[in-house]
């Protein structure tokens, strides 16, 4: 059977990849379709729209901005954003089975245990909308629950964030979260070492943008809390950088400016990570 070029114009591909040259996604596609020994119809663009989705990690140091960045490229891939500490609120709001054993620990003051925060990823990832890829914030945070994700789902890519640690406790002792939605913002201004953060400020004071829901600080985004999370990083989560390393998934992201200037640039490391990949 003789495989030709689908006509790109028929295909919303460019909106996915607006970085890519016109041979490039000519290459992707054939790969594609290659790989798949299939002929052009329409079920073949399809398939070849849903294999440019991708699962991704946001791995990097707490402040580093994982929260921010991966909810805002979620919706520009079209693929959902799952942190694990909107699972654990989502569950506890609507009773769920795990959400209750969730909470049974929580009340104890315990740690949710890693079998607890699994079944509620897996309910999750399960679900239509994580068919196409998903995002995840947040987890894994140690290597036990990083091999426990390996048989649950393959990983395409780990996007490191890079950011010296003065500037993280700057940064997020400075940090301010709608108590109704969890969207985030930054009211510290930082220029020095490279690296340029305006402030992240809310249109109106105190207020999210989104839901304007109540804007609060933290009671953990103090300096002595955020050392102590970053040396709790330092020892589980950043083994998780050689773990993915050796599988050949990394990224590495150094942030050097506010999200509008790093997005496009994480946009098309990812967009080059899934060509490869194809
Ligand atoms: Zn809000």
């Amino acid at each position: 059977m003789k495989t030709t070029y689908p006509d790109e114009k028929k295909i919303p591909l460019r909106t996915f990849y607006p970085n890519l040259k016109n041979f490039q996604l000519k290459i992707f596609i054939f790969k594609t379709l290659k790989k798949l020994h299939a002929p052009c119809n329409n079920n073949v663009f399809k398939l070849v729209i849903k294999l440019k989705f991708m699962k991704k990690i946001f791995l990097g140091p707490p402040g580093s901005g994982k929260g921010t960045y991966s909810r805002r490229i979620s919706p520009i891939r079209n693929v959902p954003y799952i942190s694990t500490g909107d699972l654990f609120r989502e569950n506890i709001k609507n009773s769920t089975l795990i959400g209750k054993k969730a909470k049974e620990f929580m009340n104890k003051g315990e740690l949710v245990p890693d079998e607890v925060v699994i079944e509620m990823l897996k309910q999750r990832v399960a679900q239509n909308d994580c068919q196409n890829g998903f995002i995840l914030d947040g987890f894994p945070r140690t290597i036990p629950q990083a091999e426990i994700l390996d048989n649950l789902s393959d990983i395409n890519a780990v996007i490191n964030l890079i950011i010296p640690e003065d500037i993280l406790i700057e940064k997020i002792c400075a940090r301010r979260i709608c108590k109704n939605c969890g969207d985030i913002y930054n009211i510290a201004n930082i220029n020095r070492e490279g690296i340029r953060m305006p402030p992240m400020d809310p249109k109106q004071d105190g207020k999210c943008d989104k839901c304007e829901g109540e804007l609060i600080q933290r009671d953990d985004d103090n300096e002595d809390t955020v050392k102590e999370r970053l040396k709790i990083y330092k020892k589980e989560t950043e083994p998780l950088i050689d773990f993915y390393n050796r599988k050949g998934l990394i990224k590495d992201v150094k942030i050097t400016g506010p999200p509008e200037e790093m997005i496009p640039i994480i946009l098309k490391i990812l967009e080059e990570i899934e060509i490869n990949n194809n």
